[in-house]
């Protein structure tokens, strides 16, 4: 057991303080993720600030024609939110396909866009990692890939970013309000988590001691016509294989706009706006939806366990395009975990 200091901040600008101060300080919420990687050796820090008394409890407040999340509200919070789950329903969806219960109450908001990858040469500490250990190699590449990135991946890392809400939130477009010790800064949700490149072992763009106090989600909720899909290998309490988050707004047959994003494919919620533009103006059908899978998928490059997430992909995609057409008809692999 490493040793490490605790305390709990009792304001945002406290926080911030305490965690900017030290290298080695880093913010705890739920813990979910934190303290795994603490008990696995792949974390290591030697003060934990608890955050879970500063900020907005509230889960979702109105914030103009959209709403804010709050970045310290949990996740169950937030899914069962009447705001959430009559304006923004894909989401409430797509967080309710991740983890248990139980974790979904402890889970917050914020931490759940930093936790970190899946990848079970990451988790153990007598392999090589690039991520955990950067210039160490990448056990994957030439191991057992079968749950990895076809899209984006680089020489030196071929994880993917785990989550299902943030598969949601890059549909959705939201924007990622932080406060750090230069001052508060908003990020566009497609500019916040990273591809590995060079740099795996850094996720996202965040920088040490910025805070995430907010998720803003524009009016757009697509609550008439929207799906997620999660496959995996068992229907519950299981990460995603690929998962497809689809928001569809219509003129009758028509599509007036498109969001397509997938997850369990890349090292960031994956969204190719090629792909959505090609659906504006189309008509609402199985040849077009398979088409802009085809621009989605373009460059996917398999690895010996993992060419079947391509299949997987292209299908997911099609199939939950067609279930965002009737939101009431969706299949059980769009259900919440048990
Ligand atoms: C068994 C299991 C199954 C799971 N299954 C799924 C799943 O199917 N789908 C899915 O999406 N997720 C899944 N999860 C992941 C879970 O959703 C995340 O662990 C959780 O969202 C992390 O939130 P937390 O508050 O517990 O973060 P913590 O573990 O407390 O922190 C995680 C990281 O975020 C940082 N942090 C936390 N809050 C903030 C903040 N506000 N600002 C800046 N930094 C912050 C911490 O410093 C730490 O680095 C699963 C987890 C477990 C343990
Ligand atoms: S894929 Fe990334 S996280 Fe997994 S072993 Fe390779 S470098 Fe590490």
């Amino acid at each position: 057991m490493n040793k490490f200091s605790f305390t709990q901040a009792r304001s945002i600008p406290e926080a911030i303080t305490e965690v900017s101060a030290r290298d080695e300080a880093c913010f705890v919420a739920g813990g979910t993720n934190l303290i795994d990687l603490m008990k696995y050796f792949i974390a290591k820090p030697e003060t934990l600030v608890d955050i879970n008394n500063v900020g907005e409890k509230e889960a979702v407040v109105q914030n103009g024609d959209g709403v804010r999340l709050s970045g310290f509200a949990t996740n169950a919070d937030t899914a069962y939110h009447p705001l959430i789950e009559e304006r923004y329903p894909l989401l409430s969806r797509a967080i309710l396909a991740g983890a248990s219960p139980q974790i979904r109450n402890m889970a917050t908001n914020g931490g759940n866009l930093l936790q970190r990858t899946r990848c079970y040469y990451f988790y153990d500490v007598n392999t090589p990692c690039n991520k955990r250990a950067p210039g160490s190699g990448c056990s994957a590449i030439g191991g057992y890939n079968r749950i990895m990135a076809i899209l984006g991946t680089s020489d030196q890392c071929i994880a993917v970013f785990p989550s299902d809400m943030c598969v949601a939130l890059a549909a959705l477009e939201a924007t990622v309000q932080v406060s750090g010790p230069s001052g508060d800064r908003s990020i566009a949700f497609a500019d916040f988590h990273r591809l590995p490149g060079d740099t795996p072992e850094i996720d996202n763009n965040l920088q040490h001691g910025e805070i995430i106090t907010a998720l803003d989600l524009p009016a757009q909720g697509f609550a008439k016509n929207h799906s997620y899909l999660k496959l995996r290998d068992r229907n519950s309490y299981a990460f995603a294989l690929v998962s497809v988050a689809t928001g569809l707004e219509l003129d009758g047959d028509s599509i007036r706009t498109a969001r397509i994003a997938l997850g369990g494919v890349a090292h960031k919620p994956w969204r190719v706006p090629e792909a959505e533009a090609f659906l504006e103006g189309k008509s609402t059908t199985r040849e077009n939806f398979n088409a802009a899978a085809t621009i989605l998928l373009e460059g996917a490059v398999p690895y010996k366990y993992n060419s079947f997430k391509i299949e997987l992909a292209r299908r997911a995609i099609v199939r939950n395009c067609l279930m965002a057409l009737d939101p009431a008809s969706q299949l059980p692999g769009a259900q919440p975990s048990e």
